[in-house]
């Protein structure tokens, strides 16, 4: 599998062995970030990335926006604050569809 952009979020995956360790390190990086002072306030903020209600901090889940199986990252400009709900329906979206109902990133939406 192949990425086919080359970005600071993104990765350049040629083999399953790549992406699987890929994966295993940024959601590792996922779990730190979590724990982050920058996570935290994003958290308390209590407001969905992509649908912008208000939601329980408690309700709130880490969404990568370029997903790890995809080479996303676990850094700040790709992982957003979801709903549950949003989180259901990102799963269901082609990585096109996803990509585009996206933008624009999170860092140029404040
Ligand atoms: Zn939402």
């Amino acid at each position: 599998m192949t990425a086919f952009f080359r970005h600071s979020d993104y990765y350049v995956i040629d083999t399953d062995d790549a992406l699987q360790r890929h994966i295993r390190i940024e959601r590792d990086r996922a779990r730190k970030l979590r724990k982050s002072r920058w996570w935290q306030t994003m958290m308390q903020r209590g407001e969905c990335h992509y649908c912008h209600r208000r939601v329980d901090p408690a309700q709130l889940t880490m969404d990568h926006v370029v997903p790890l199986a995809r080479g996303g990252r676990s850094t700040k400009g790709n992982v957003v604050p979801a709903c549950p709900e949003c989180n259901r329906a990102k799963r269901l979206e082609t990585p096109a569809e996803a990509r585009l109902n996206r933008m624009p990133r999170p860092e140029e939406s404040c």
